[in-house]
């Protein structure tokens, strides 16, 4: 088979670039990945697109470019699908000490919020629009943010995608050789004996990115996050996601999931008790009232790409011709995948400049 561009992973990021690249150009697009759609940190049951995220609620960086994006590649997906998988929920960030109800009302006046993004609630808001959730002095709430479940996402935009004609091949293992020639073509080699020629190639394999040799120096970071599903015997009690020690968030009320641990050292990437304690822990914290209206359904664990600087990486090898990468996405795949996919497919196609908080030059030259 050859191809044009081979996108090596099936997560929110070789999703989002596929989708972008057939926007843009007529050339074959084929999505390889070992395992399957969603099949990493992107199998996260829930998330949330914020833009105020951090302890503090700073609204994130080309934070109106990510969400427009990121919308727009769920509003695609989500017509090929009779499931509704997201939902413009708002989230609210209740302040849970003095010290951050300050640093929190700091950023909500200097961080420059588009208009209707974004409100400061005094406490007595709070108490009476979100009864029983703990706050101390007041919240941020963040109009424009939405509660997602990623996998039906991806496996809806896999739909969008098979339909215009893009390829998946998955739960096949392959072997990446580099080019011999200058101008010459990559070759992948399946384990199922059949072999790949393309004439780019694009890794989105999140933490296994490294895994590549061409990549193995990236400076990535696992992070193992796990949540908890759990099913709601009564209706969670707010409409709007809340986010404080953790998120708690909810699409029909039945159920909801809280999440998540970020573990830094561990020894297996499963599910735990350690895990579900911290996270029920933190849950009491912030909804004591509710504690007692939730049972356990499943947990989840995924391991996140982690950065030095927390910012995604972006762009082409400094070495390899027709070689590139977007991953690192951390904690806010779903924020900026949408972004970053349309950055990176304007850079492959056209040239177009990446940004340079982002960009793979800041550690590889
Ligand atoms: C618990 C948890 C909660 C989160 N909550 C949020 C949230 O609320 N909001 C938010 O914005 N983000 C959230 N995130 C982060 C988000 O999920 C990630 O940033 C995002 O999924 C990363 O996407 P990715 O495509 O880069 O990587 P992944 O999703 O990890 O995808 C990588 C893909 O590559 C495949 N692969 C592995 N090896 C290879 C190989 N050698 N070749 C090709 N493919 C390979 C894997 O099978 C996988 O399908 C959360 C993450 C976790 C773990």
């Amino acid at each position: 088979m050859t191809v044009d561009y081979c996108i090596l992973g099936a997560g929110l990021a070789g999703l989002s670039l596929a989708k972008n690249l057939s926007d843009l150009s007529q050339k074959s697009i084929l999505i390889l990945d070992p395992n399957d759609v969603a099949a990493g940190a992107s199998g996260t049951p829930m998330g949330l697109i914020n833009p105020a995220t951090g302890r503090f609620a700073h609204k994130t960086w080309r934070a109106e470019e990510a969400v427009d994006l990121a919308v727009k590649n769920l509003e695609v997906a989500q017509s090929f699908s009779d499931t509704s998988f997201f939902k413009k929920t708002g989230v609210i960030r209740p302040a849970m000490d003095q010290k951050i109800a300050r640093r929190m009302q700091e950023n909500f006046v200097n961080d420059g919020w588009p208009d209707n993004w974004c409100s400061w609630l005094h406490e007595a808001d709070v108490k009476a629009q979100f009864p029983d959730l703990s706050c101390t002095e007041g919240a941020v709430y963040v109009h424009e943010a939405y509660t997602v479940c990623i996998p039906d996402y991806l496996m809806s935009l896999k739909d969008y995608l098979t339909h215009r004609n893009l390829q998946f091949k998955l739960g096949t293992d392959y072997t990446l050789s580099v080019p011999t020639s200058k101008e010459g073509t990559w070759t992948i080699t399946c384990s199922d004996g059949s072999e790949i020629k393309a004439s780019c190639v694009i890794v989105t394999a999140g933490i296994e990115s490294t895994s590549l040799d061409v990549w193995n120096e990236l400076p990535l970071h696992p992070v193992k996050g796990q949540v908890a599903e759990l099913k709601c015997t009564s209706p969670f009690p707010y409409q709007s996601a809340v986010s404080a020690l953790g998120y708690f968030a909810s699409l029909d009320t039945n159920s909801m999931v809280a999440g998540s641990t970020y573990e830094h050292n561990f020894d297996h990437t499963e599910t735990d008790e350690q895990g579900l304690a911290y996270i029920l822990g933190r849950m009491k914290r912030v909804m004591p009232e509710y504690m007692d209206q939730i049972v356990l359904e499943k947990q989840w664990a995924g391991v996140r790409a982690s950065t030095p600087d927390r910012m995604p990486i972006v762009g082409a090898h400094p070495k390899y011709r027709n070689l590139f990468v977007l991953t690192g996405l951390g904690s806010k795949g779903l924020l900026y995948s949408g972004l970053l996919g349309y950055d990176l497919a304007r850079h492959i196609v056209s040239g177009a400049p990446l940004s340079e908080e982002v960009s793979v030059t800041r550690f590889l030259e």
